[in-house]
């Protein structure tokens, strides 16, 4: 699950992260209250709105509504409305979202963390990561923040540094010093940004999150090292532990339809191609998605309906799969093993008819006890459902449908 940069950064401040400190709002009225209330917290003079999207790359964003980016310094209270105004409720369109942009429903009015004129602020760029296949955490920084990473990657990867650090010792006094000594730190920066690393990895294992970047961390010229911006990506299977963070999944930054299958109990992942699959296993939908590309074709979605394909749920799927509007025909790939196959086959009957008429061809295939009675069943409905015992049979007849 991810998090906006205000709720990221809300989590870093209870573990003792310092943070540029800002306000969130979602309408236009509240935003000089909140600066107002911002100045009096922090002293600040300037602030800086920014926009609050599932996506990175913001301040080089461009809000399609008035050509606004998507992170703008408000020099001034006065100035803070009309910035506003620029942002929020606009569509904002960054190297990370469609052209469409995403719609900003909410902004955080944060404090100026960029002393005027200083000389010598620097920004760098650190992240938290599981990486799996050492089955350590590992700690990315750089001195090049501020930039996207992808870019320092391939043009000067030998300014990535990383440590790996085994979570049955947890982060070691020596790493945590090994990072500022990297960073080309010394001095109280030096002790400032120990710390610093400390209580990031705290907050990073505290909430069971499966990455924390923080892009740019800026050292200021007086040697505070502060969380200018932060991305936060949470384990889902850890979140029966943190209601609290639960708390803060905002479903409007998701894809509707994998919503509203979540919500049905129904495992769905929109994809790009034509072919919707309806399937019970993971298993065994990845072998379908695998032999619909292999026919040519290419699946629209993942779907796992699970081990109870009944009438009630096969409909609720159909449903799903055809709010796509780029799905074609829909294979249904069934193997009855504890469910029996006729069941299935009469669930499937029974959607069809309730649900009226499905605009796309159906392709059937199902497997298991009672195969052949559920392949008579379909037959015989008389509906434009074509069925198949064997995979590359359907996988033949779905690219037959769509020639
Ligand atoms: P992103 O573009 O989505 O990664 O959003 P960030 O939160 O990283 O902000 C983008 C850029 O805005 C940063 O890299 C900074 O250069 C700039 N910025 C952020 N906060 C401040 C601030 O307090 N003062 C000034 N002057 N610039 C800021
Ligand atoms: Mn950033």
């Amino acid at each position: 699950m991810n998090l906006h940069e205000y709720q990221g950064k809300s989590i870093l401040e209870s573990f003792g992260v310092a943070i540029q400190r800002g306000v969130v709002v979602d309408k236009v009225e509240d935003a000089v209250k909140a600066a107002k209330e911002l100045n009096e917290k922090t002293g600040t003079e300037w602030f800086v709105v920014k926009a609050q999207i599932h996506a990175g790359g913001r301040g080089k964003g461009v809000v399609r509504e008035t050509g606004s980016h998507g992170v703008v310094l408000a020099k001034g209270l006065d100035k803070v409305e009309d910035t506003v105004k620029g942002i929020l409720g606009g569509h904002l369109v960054t190297k990370q979202t469609s052209e469409k942009g995403k719609k900003v429903n909410k902004v955080l009015i944060a404090e100026d963390v960029y002393y005027p004129g200083d000389s010598e602020p620097a920004e760098f760029y650190m992240s938290v990561l599981l990486d799996r296949a050492s089955e350590r955490n590992i700690i990315m920084y750089s001195t090049e923040g501020g930039m996207d990473i992808e870019t320092v990657a391939e043009k000067t990867p030998h300014l990535i540094f990383k440590e790996e650090i085994d979570p049955r010792v947890g982060l070691q006094g020596f790493q945590a010093r090994r990072i500022a000594f990297n960073l080309g730190l010394s001095g109280q920066a030096f002790k400032q940004m120990t710390k610093f690393v400390y209580a990031l990895y705290a907050a990073y294992e505290g909430c069971d999150a499966s990455m924390f970047e923080i892009n740019p961390v800026l050292k200021t010229s007086d040697d505070r090292i502060i969380a200018v911006d932060s991305k936060v990506t949470l384990d889902g299977n850890g979140l029966f532990r943190h209601k609290d963070y639960a708390a803060m999944r905002d479903k409007t930054e998701e894809n509707p339809i994998e919503v509203e299958a979540d919500e049905a109990g129904l495992n769905y992942v929109d994809l790009d191609g034509n072919v919707g699959c309806m399937v019970n296993g993971a298993g065994l939908a990845m072998a379908t998605m695998d032999i619909i590309k292999l026919y040519g074709g290419n699946p629209a979605n993942f779907l796992d309906v699970g081990g109870t394909a009944d009438a009630e749920r096969v409909e609720k799927a159909f449903r799903i799969i055809l709010k796509d509007p780029n799905v074609e025909a829909i294979l249904v790939n069934i193997f009855g093993g504890i469910v029996r196959c006729d069941r299935v086959a009469q669930g499937i009957v029974d959607a069809y008819k309730n649900m009226g008429e499905i605009p796309v061809p159906i392709i059937v295939r199902l497997q298991g006890t009672n195969a052949v009675e559920a392949k008579e069943l379909i037959d015989q409905s008389g509906l434009n459902v074509h069925s198949a015992v064997l995979l590359e049979d359907a996988a033949e007849l779905v690219k037959e449908v769509l020639s």
